[in-house]
C-alpha cells in the first residue's frame, strides 16, 4: 500500500486534534472541583440493618484530610458488629478496610505517616488514630501493636458522621495515621488491613526462632486470614506448606496461594486420624510450625497434634473471644516442648511492610486479588453483609461506583 507523506501528515494532524481537542471526561471533572455538599454514609442503625444517610461534608480543620472512598472490605469484626453489636457502637458508620482518593487537605498536611509527600489525587489508607501513646510508633520495630487504639469505622457516631469507610467520603482528622499507597491497585489497597494482620503474625512466629526457609508449616483454616498467611509464607520463601480446612473450594484456592498440599478434615474421623493425615501430607513428618487461623476452640485444641516435638505454634484465630479450648498441658505443650506465640492486629511498622508484601506477592504470581470474591455498591451494603454472614465467598467488598 502506498501512503504518501502528505497523507500521513493529515492523519497525524487529525489524531493530534482528537487527542488534544475536546477535553476528556477525566480532565473536565477533576475531583477537587466537584466535591459535593453532602455525602452518603451507611449507618448501622440497628442490628442487621444499614440505612443509607445523607450527611453534610464538614469544613476541614488545618490538619484534616477529606478522602473520596473508592472501596472498603467487610471484616469479620464488622460482621460481628452487624449481628450482635458486641462493642455497643450502634448507631455507627462501619468500615475500616477502606481506601480512596485525597480530594481536599488542611493547609498543614504535607506528608503521610511514613514521611512520603501527600497531595490531592493520591490514593490512601488509614490505620489508626493516635492517642499520644509513646508505645505505638512508626519507626521502632519493637513497639506494641495498635490493638485498643481508635480506628475509623469503629468510632461511635458524632457530629462529623463521616467516620467510617462505608460511605462516599470520609473525614480523616489530624493525628491519624494515613499512608500514601498510590502505587497499589484498588483491590490490593482494599486487602491491606487483613494482610497486615498476617505480616504481624509471621513476625511473631519468627520470634520463636523455629520458622526457617525449609520448615514444614501447617496452616489451619483457609478463610481470608489463613489464605493470606500462606501467601505471606510463600513470599518469604517457605514452600513446604500444608493447608487444613473442611471446604474443598478453599483448599483448592490455598494451593493457588502457595500451599503445596491440602488436607480436608472432613475426610478423617477423629483427631488421631487427622494428625496422621497431616503427617502423611508432609511425607511422614509432623509440622515444624503451625499457624492456627480458625476461630474454633476445637481447632485450637487439635493443632498441637500436628506439631513435632520442639516445634512452634502461632495462634491468631481468636480475634475476638471465641470461648475456651480444652488442651492437655502435659501432652500438648510440656512433653513436646512446643513454643507458642499469640498474635493480634499489627504494629504500625507491619502496616507499612504490608505494602511491599502485596507487590512481592503479585511479583511471584500469587492471585491475591482473587480473595475479593464479591463487590457490592454502597446502596446494596445490606446484601453484601448477608453474603458475608452466609460464608459465601471470601472477602466481600463495598465498592463505590
Ligand atoms: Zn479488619
Amino acid at each position: 500500500m502506498d501512503v504518501n507523506s502528505s497523507k500521513i501528515e493529515e492523519i497525524v494532524k487529525q489524531v493530534l486534534k482528537e487527542i488534544t481537542g475536546a477535553p476528556t471526561a477525566e480532565s473536565a471533572t477533576s475531583v477537587a472541583e466537584v466535591i459535593p455538599k453532602t455525602s452518603r454514609a451507611a449507618l448501622l442503625s440497628k442490628l442487621e440493618q444499614f440505612e443509607i444517610k445523607e450527611y453534610p461534608i464538614p469544613e476541614l480543620g488545618d490538619d484534616d484530610i477529606l478522602v473520596k472512598v473508592e472501596g472498603c472490605g467487610i471484616c469479620g469484626t464488622d460482621a460481628h458488629e452487624f449481628k450482635r453489636d458486641p462493642f455497643s457502637l450502634i448507631p455507627v458508620v462501619l468500615g475500616h478496610e477502606g481506601t480512596g482518593e485525597v480530594v481536599k487537605m488542611g493547609k498543614n498536611v504535607k506528608k503521610d505517616s511514613a514521611g512520603k509527600p501527600l497531595n490531592i489525587g493520591d490514593k490512601v489508607v488509614s490505620c489508626m488514630i493516635f492517642k499520644d501513646n509513646p508505645d505505638i510508633t512508626m519507626f521502632d520495630l519493637n513497639k506494641q501493636n495498635v490493638g485498643g487504639a481508635d480506628v475509623y469505622g469503629l468510632l461511635p457516631d458524632d457530629d462529623t458522621h463521616l467516620n467510617g469507610w462505608f460511605a462516599d467520603y470520609i473525614v480523616i482528622r489530624g493525628g491519624s495515621t494515613i499512608f500514601n499507597v498510590s502505587d497499589l491497585d484498588l483491590d490490593s489497597r482494599i486487602l491491606i488491613e487483613p494482610c497486615a494482620v498476617l505480616i504481624h503474625a509471621v513476625e511473631r512466629a519468627k520470634t520463636t526462632g523455629i520458622l526457617r526457609f525449609n520448615s514444614r508449616v501447617v496452616v489451619q483454616g483457609c478463610g481470608p486470614i489463613g489464605l493470606i498467611c500462606i501467601a505471606v509464607l510463600r513470599t518469604m520463601g517457605i514452600e513446604n506448606i500444608v493447608a487444613v480446612d473442611g471446604e474443598q473450594k478453599r483448599l483448592d484456592f490455598a494451593k493457588q496461594m502457595g500451599a503445596e498440599t491440602s488436607v480436608n478434615f472432613k475426610e478423617y474421623k477423629g483427631i488421631e486420624a487427622l494428625a496422621k493425615g497431616v503427617e502423611n501430607a508432609f511425607g511422614g513428618h509432623l509440622a515444624d510450625f503451625a499457624f492456627q487461623c480458625t476461630g474454633s476452640p476445637a481447632g485450637h485444641a487439635n493443632i498441637y497434634k500436628f506439631i513435632r516435638n520442639g516445634g512452634g505454634l502461632c495462634e491468631l484465630g481468636f480475634f475476638i473471644n471465641g470461648g475456651d479450648a480444652i488442651i492437655n498441658p502435659h501432652f500438648d505443650i510440656c512433653a513436646k516442648e512446643i513454643t507458642t506465640v499469640g498474635s493480634w492486629v499489627y504494629t504500625l511498622r507491619d502496616y507499612a511492610t504490608t505494602f511491599d508484601f502485596l507487590k512481592r506477592a503479585k511479583g511471584i504470581g500469587l492471585p491475591i486479588e482473587k480473595l475479593i470474591t464479591h463487590k457490592y455498591p454502597l446502596s446494596q451494603i445490606n446484601e453484601g453483609f448477608a453474603t458475608n454472614l452466609k460464608m459465601e465467598g471470601l472477602k466481600i467488598a463495598v465498592v463505590n461506583e
